[in-house]
């Protein structure tokens, strides 16, 4: 595990932004050292993969479980990444926990209530997803589940909400992100691969991201994106992020920020 000190810094610094990037699911060990010791190189600070899978189809990719977690934590043992995955529900929350420096809770569990009360009583950083359907005050009022049980480590992500406009996958509200910060302190991160739904529109939300004043973006990137098991049509290659990664820095400079 990274130390809590150092993994706060990381999280919690006001004038940085963080680089949260990695596929969206474990798939296998060479997939994910791959990427992991890519990312390394390319500048990201934290890697996620999914290892329990919140699939809208139960015949599809549901995650490698604890597999899964086990190959994050050795990623992190070789490349010094601090590692965040989704934890689905209760029964699992020890596990995971056990493996990953930062829990993440996704859209689809938003509300969840008892599994909210539960993850604040966890001694680890959250990212918390706002639900496709939750408001902003809804989000913030879930939130206060988790730091009502004692846990303050908290960070929120936009993830796109379910509108009438169906050309991406979903909308990135990307007003969110002023509106977060005016009504809470937690830092907030842009997701923009998921409302994307394909690659060609994960480089401009990110962006977009970053200029209305994110503190940091969770883009999924593989390195085979086409034959990935999950969102195999929104995920960036290698080549991609780097490109995405250069001028989401050039959008941060402008503001002041660096990542
Ligand atoms: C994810 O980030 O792995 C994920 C499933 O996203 P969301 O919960 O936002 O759909
Ligand atoms: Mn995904």
């Amino acid at each position: 595990m990274i130390a809590s000190a150092t993994l706060d810094s990381l999280l919690f610094d006001n004038k940085r932004l963080l680089m949260i990037a990695g596929p969206c699911a474990v798939e296998s060990e060479k997939q994910l050292m791959d990427t992991a010791q890519f990312l390394k190189q390319a500048g990201a600070h934290v890697l996620r993969g999914g290892a329990f899978k919140p699939r809208t189809s139960p015949r599809t990719f549901q995650g490698l479980g604890e597999e899964g977690l086990k190959l994050l934590s050795r990623a992190r043992d070789k490349t010094g990444l601090p590692v965040v995955s989704e934890v689905m529900d209760i029964e699992h929350l020890n596990l995971v926990s056990s493996y990953v420096d930062i829990l993440q809770i996704g859209s689809r569990n938003s509300q969840n209530f008892s599994l909210l009360k539960e993850a604040g009583k966890v001694d680890k950083p959250i990212i918390l997803k706002r639900g496709f359907g939750v408001t902003v005050s809804e989000l913030l009022s879930a939130s206060e589940y988790i730091t009502s049980a004692g846990n303050n480590r908290l960070i929120l992500a936009e993830r796109g909400i379910r509108t009438f406009e169906n050309s991406t996958r979903f909308t990135l509200d990307v007003s969110a992100v002023p509106v977060i910060h005016d009504r809470s302190d937690f830092p907030v991160l842009v997701d923009p691969s998921h409302p994307a739904g394909m690659t060609k529109y994960v480089e401009p939300l990110a962006l977009a991201g970053v200029a209305a004043g994110a503190d940091g973006l969770m883009v999924e990137v593989h390195p085979d994106a086409r034959n990935a098991l999950s969102d195999s049509s929104q995920q960036v290659s290698f080549d991609e992020y780097t490109r995405l990664y250069e001028k989401a820095r050039g959008i941060a400079a402008v503001l002041g920020r660096h990542f």
